[in-house]
């Protein structure tokens, strides 16, 4: 067994929903076996798009029949189709009869589908991936539109997930290297856990920080292969993202794969916003949020809290009420002000508590430095690696001026109450000086 077999094994033992995973040239053709040895003899649902149902669910939907497998007739929804409610309801009403259990044959969008309307109905279900295009596949909760924004709705992940890499070596242009982008970012989210570690905000949990992150530079270490539809990397680009949903389960957060990096890619979502008539893909905006975190970190050990002034930065520190003005100062909109104030208010510590942590980071600096120098991969090393898959790099490439972007710290900062680099720059109250200093040319918002 070699060494990442040998952590996979571990990874699916840990998990807590997910039983079975299958990654192979022509796995889509096993998929009636894995269904058979996960489900017995209960019938199955397949739900696809057209894209999707003709280059993987038509193969899997004959070699249930073949197996003598009962089935529905398989659900293709769309064309452009979303993951809003509407659809989980449809799903759902799909999945009424007997029992019977989906089979997603897809990528986020079905598989959020399905999953969602799987977990409301209380059932297991089978996933077929077609892109290795994010790592949502094995992560418990489904992204689904709901009310004008979107939001995570608590569901198990699959028990059993196939990826047929035939079919993810063809995945149209720029999925695989979107789910490049979302695997990179582990490297700034991992930063992320290391300083809430360090100042006390959150420990590591060392078992599920070795399921990402001690394998994590080869998994990306090779964008270009990616890019070439390369078998090799594709396969541990697939292991990579299938691993870092096992560690989501694990953990019951998404806190070992998600930081800063993802909250950009939040707010954006929550801004609603669309580029050439359309949302820019999760990973696209995950890649330019990692850069964008990579960067702060750049700044931040540029800098270094050797000599922090911890008593300028406590007198500076807001309290809940100039807290709550500020959300007002940055969203203009009351729904994203709301969640904002909410978010915000659940990690808003007093001045107390402020000095006690920045003195534990003040006085473990040398050591904290040193850690995330080694974990840190450099914002032009990650940009060149994002280049290399297909990935954007520069934040105009998916719609984000320069001007927005450094508007998006400040209010990504408050979208979550995760402890990530965004806190670290603001509670050091070294944030405006730091965003001066990596984008000079815009005004300060
Ligand atoms: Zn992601």
């Amino acid at each position: 067994m070699t060494a990442e077999s040998a952590l996979l094994d571990a990874a699916l033992r840990a998990a807590r929903d997910t039983h079975c995973l299958r990654v192979s040239n022509g796995a889509r053709i096993e998929a009636a076996g894995v269904f058979a040895s996960l489900f017995g003899g209960r019938t199955a649902a397949i739900i696809a798009d057209e894209n999707t149902f003709a280059a993987a669910g038509a193969d899997v939907y004959d070699s249930l029949r073949a197996a003598g497998q009962p089935c529905l007739e398989p659900l293709i929804l769309g064309p452009g189709i979303h993951a809003e409610m509407p659809l989980v309801e449809r799903v759902e009403a799909y999945l009424e009869p007997a029992g019977a259990i989906g089979v997603a044959v897809g990528s986020g969008t079905i598989n959020d589908l399905t999953k969602l309307a799987s977990g409301r109905r209380q059932r297991p279900y089978l996933t077929v991936a077609t892109a290795a295009s994010m790592d949502g596949y094995t992560s418990f909760g489904a992204s689904i539109l709901h009310q004008g924004s979107k939001q995570t709705f608590p569901c198990p992940a699959p028990l059993g997930v196939v990826a047929d890499l035939d079919v993810i070596q063809n995945a149209p242009e720029g999925m695989n290297a979107s789910g490049y982008a979302d695997l990179l970012a582990k490297c700034p989210a991992g930063a992320d856990w290391i300083v809430a570690d360090a100042c006390g905000e959150e420990p590591i949990n060392a078992a599920v920080w070795d399921t990402v992150q001690s394998r994590l530079r080869a998994w990306i270490a090779d964008p270009a292969a990616v890019r070439r539809r390369e078998p090799e990397a594709l396969r541990r680009l697939v292991t990579g993202l299938m691993m870092t949903g096992f560690a989501m389960q694990a953990a019951c957060s998404s806190r070992p794969a998600s930081g800063a990096d993802h909250q950009f890619s939040h707010l954006w979502d929550m801004q609603h916003h669309t580029y050439r008539g359309a949302a820019p893909s999760h990973g696209f905006k995950v890649g330019i949020g990692s850069l964008a975190s990579l960067a702060l970190y750049e700044a931040i050990l540029d800098r270094g809290l050797d000599g922090l002034d911890i008593d300028a930065a406590v007198s500076r520190w807001p309290n809940a009420a100039e807290n709550d003005h500020e959300i007002d100062a940055l969203f203009p909109q009351a729904e994203l002000a709301a969640t904002a104030r909410k978010e915000s208010g659940a990690k808003y510590i007093d001045k107390a508590r402020l000095r006690s942590e920045l003195t534990a980071l003040k006085e473990g600096w040398p050591s904290l430095r040193a850690r995330l120098s080694k974990h840190l991969l450099s914002r032009a090393e990650a940009a060149q690696m994002l280049a290399e898959a297909g990935a954007p790099t520069d934040s105009a490439e998916i719609g984000i001026s320069r001007a927005r972007l450094k508007r998006s710290y400040l209010q990504a900062y408050h979208i979550r109450r995760r402890y990530t680099v965004l806190d670290l720059a603001r509670q050091t109250g070294l944030m405006a000086e730091l965003l001066d200093s990596l984008y000079p040319e815009e005004a300060r918002a």
